[in-house]
């Protein structure tokens, strides 16, 4: 229970990737508080089962992001994961997809992290993880937002880790190639519409295709590695993009 009297903000905790790494850092003895979509029964069995609170917010908008840093109180962890999909070829893109895209999965990130920074630097003690993607150093057709906020977000984790070096805090990314949660199951449909291409293609030729392990890794993993970055073990390391991504980077 080592992270017991300490705060974790996960954003997009209410599903997939945000909800294991919620649990995982409870389960060290962190106070959640969890944020992001879902219906009210959903909501109440997550704070019941992690004893956190929830703190709504359309993080895709400003007022969003500081009504739910107002409502979270002094973040000692903040794992910025929210994140959204869509596909589409660039020239068909809609712009408010682009606009919702760079909002929630990049913008959103340095809203946070520059509200919750003055108290970590007043603890001398913080932890930044952001989740970013395979997608942070390499692309896929059709992808053209996402790829641009995950590389955005690799971008801001750098300067944040320099500015912050001396102050016992660190700023990382971790990038996951796919993960079985329901980001990748929803964006079947339209990889099958974009490629027209069947449910079992998308899932073997498209998404596996160059993941070289050719297994989807489980929310859990990012879930253990979000703890890692947690202790005293992890405390040089700051400004870097932690790859779990099956191999796919080293091609
Ligand atoms: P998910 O769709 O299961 O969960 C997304 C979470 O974000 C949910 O809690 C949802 O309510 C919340 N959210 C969505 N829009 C929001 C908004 N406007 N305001 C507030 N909250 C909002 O997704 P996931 O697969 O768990 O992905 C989580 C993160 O991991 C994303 O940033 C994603 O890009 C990244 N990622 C996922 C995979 C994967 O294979 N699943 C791979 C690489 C990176």
């Amino acid at each position: 229970m080592f992270l017991a009297g300490k705060r974790a903000l996960v954003t997009g905790s209410t599903s997939g990737i945000g909800l294991a790494i919620a649990r995982a850092l409870a389960a060290e003895g962190a106070e959640v508080v969890l944020s992001g979509f879902g219906d009210e029964a959903t909501i109440a069995a997550l704070t019941a089962e992690l004893k956190a609170r929830h703190v709504a917010g359309d993080l895709s908008r400003r007022e969003g992001v500081e009504a739910l840093m107002a409502g979270a109180g002094a973040v000692d962890i903040l794992v910025n994961n929210a994140g959204m999909q869509h596909v589409a070829p660039v020239e068909e893109f809609p712009v408010e997809k682009w606009d919702q895209i760079i909002a929630l999965n990049l913008t959103a990130a340095f809203d946070t992290c520059r509200l919750a920074i003055p108290h970590m630097q007043k603890q001398g003690w913080g932890r930044i993880i952001n989740i970013a993607s395979a997608h942070s150093l390499t692309a896929s057709p059709y992808k053209s937002a996402y790829v641009s906020a995950k590389h955005g977000l690799t971008g801001l984790t750098k300067p944040i880790a320099l500015e912050l070096a001396t102050s016992g805090i660190t700023a990382n990314c971790v990038s996951p190639g796919y993960v079985w949660t329901p980001l990748v199951e929803n964006q079947i449909p339209d990889t099958m519409k974009a490629r027209g291409m069947t449910r079992e293609e998308v899932i073997n030729d498209v998404m596996l295709e160059r993941q070289p392990t050719k297994q989807f890794l489980q929310p859990s993993d990012l879930g253990e590695m979000a703890v890692f970055l947690c202790r005293d073990a992890a405390a040089q390391i700051t400004g870097t993009n932690v790859l779990m991504d099956g191999g796919w980077n080293a091609q």
